[in-house]
């Protein structure tokens, strides 16, 4: 599949619609998720035009991939989870349950998280 520029994260990305931001560097964005699932719920995406973990991993460079981790651990920092632990989720396609066709991860924490899946 393509990618669709017209997808929520994308218009984000742009500024065309708001987000509460919480870091932003060259390689990632991150906000908080508009229908939090814990109390700590942030979403970290690529700038560049991803899908999926599937299409990221094949198709974006060393530096994007390594900065969006990167990424990820100044979100956690930012909003002090190491020490009482986290979970980071990427869902992608069908199976997955991926709402938005722009790869993301979410952050979750503030409370005991339980198991993996339910
Ligand atoms: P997925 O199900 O694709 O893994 O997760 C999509 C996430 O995006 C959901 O947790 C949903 O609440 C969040 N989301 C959808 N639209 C918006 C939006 O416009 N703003 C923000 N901040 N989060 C959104």
């Amino acid at each position: 599949m393509t990618y669709d520029p017209q997808n929520i994260f994308a218009k984000i990305l742009r500024g065309e619609i708001p987000c509460n931001k919480i870091y932003e560097d060259e390689y990632a964005l991150s906000f908080h998720d508009i229908n939090p699932q814990a109390p700590i719920h942030a979403l970290v995406i690529p700038k560049g035009p991803y899908q999926s973990m599937t299409d990221f991993t094949a198709k974006a460079s060393s530096e994007e991939i390594s900065g969006t981790l990167r990424a990820i651990g100044k979100v956690v920092d930012i909003l002090n989870l190491p020490e009482d632990g986290y979970r980071v989720l990427s869902n992608t396609g069908t199976n997955g349950g991926q709402e938005v066709p722009h790869l993301h991860f979410h952050i979750f924490g503030g409370k005991r998280l339980g198991r993996m899946l339910v």
